[in-house]
């Protein structure tokens, strides 16, 4: 931090907004992204032509629904789940910045370290007060000082990755509910993130079900191959949906965006065939990358994994050099020479291991 005086400009800017620095990505343009955890596979043309049909039959003038019903009402039949405890925004990041200022201004915010960038990024700027708990070394949740935590701090927002972002760990059902049940008693709100539940088999439904407290945030973004659409999601309880319902924005789901989920919605099925497959890819990048001399792919149930290299940046600048980009996790507790990689198209996947096996 510089202390130069601040302008006229600057002056009313709250400082904690002024402190932070900006989201930290700038795209690359190189052959084989794999550096955001996206589908390395598009939505299906045919879905595509589908949805742009109904586009061009829909006004434009018009406003869409409210708080998006007709979408809420297609997202409950598909998760088994009441249309009025889901609540739907322009990609999950929206959902992460209204639960913080649900229960998290002058409250609490309660992590794993690391975590997910965008907890600790939406703590600091509605000032709530952070408390990140250090993974255990096999990036396992660390369920007594999570518990401790949990009872020492004044109650906010509790969240946790499962599976875990970024390591792709998941972790042990009991462990999950354990820490959940505990969250209930003293008066948190807990964030189940399951960006990535598909492709770990978990699924939190019934843990929310019967924890009022807890929530599932899921997203369009990873399994569904629909990042560039923008939707992400809540399963809650009437309480936290009806309340975080609230601090949603009239009319944030545009008539694009919903016009896209409703036809992803009729043809769910698409998603299970792109899942497998790169759940299959994922085992196979572990098994060639396996015997690596110096690299060490880490294990993980997500689409995505973490490339343990004797230096991050060297191993990051040779990737790129080959046309790869990917996101360096270096400077992460526990993630020491750590490049987080994304699992790609077969293709990718093969220039990957060519790759990092000329890495010394
Ligand atoms: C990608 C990701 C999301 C989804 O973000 P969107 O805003 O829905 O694209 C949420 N949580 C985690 C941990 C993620 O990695």
């Amino acid at each position: 931090m510089t202390s130069t005086p601040l302008s006229q400009e600057t002056r009313g800017i709250r400082a904690a907004v002024r402190k932070v620095s900006a989201y930290p990505f700038t795209p690359i343009d190189v052959p084989i992204k794999l550096d955001q955890n996206e589908n390395p596979y598009d939505f299906p043309a045919e879905l595509k032509a589908e949805a742009a049909r109904r586009m061009l039959e829909r006004p434009w003038n018009r406003y869409p629904d409210l708080h998006a019903d007709k979408l809420r009402e297609a997202l409950a039949r598909y998760e088994d789940w009441d249309a009025g405890s889901i609540v739907v925004t322009p990609g999950s990041n929206v959902l992460i910045k209204i639960l913080t200022e649900l229960a998290g201004i002058n409250q609490t915010m309660l992590v794993t370290k690391p975590t997910f960038s965008v907890y600790t990024l939406e703590a600091s700027l509605l000032d709530a007060k952070l408390v990140e708990v250090p993974l255990n070394p096999d990036f396992s949740l660390p369920v007594a000082e999570l518990k401790a935590a949990l009872e020492r701090e004044a109650p906010g927002v509790f969240a946790i990755a499962e599976p875990h972002a970024p390591t792709g760990h998941a972790d042990r059902p009991e462990d999950v509910q354990e820490l959940v049940r505990h969250a209930e008693q003293y008066g948190w709100v807990t964030v189940l993130d399951e960006a990535y539940y598909q492709y770990s088999g978990t699924d939190y439904r019934d843990l929310v079900r019967a924890h009022p407290n807890a929530l599932s945030l899921r997203t369009f973004s990873k399994a569904w191959g629909l990042a560039g659409v923008r939707l992400g999601y809540i399963l809650a309880g009437q309480e936290i949906a009806h309340n975080l319902q609230k601090l949603v924005s009239a009319f944030n789901v545009n008539i694009l965006t919903e016009t896209v989920l409703e036809v992803a919605l009729e043809h769910p099925e698409y998603v299970q065939r792109i899942v497998q497959e790169t759940v299959r890819e994922r085992e196979r990048v572990f098994a060639a990358l396996q015997n690596h001399p110096t690299c060490q792919a880490l294990p993980s149930q997500a689409n995505y994994f973490l490339l343990r290299t004797p230096d991050a940046q060297a191993a990051y600048r040779h990737l790129l050099s080959r046309g790869i980009v990917t996101r360096p996790q270096d400077g992460q507790y526990l993630l020491k020479g750590c490049l987080r990689v994304a699992i790609g198209t077969p293709g990718e996947n093969d220039t990957l291991i060519a790759a990092v096996n000329e890495l010394k």
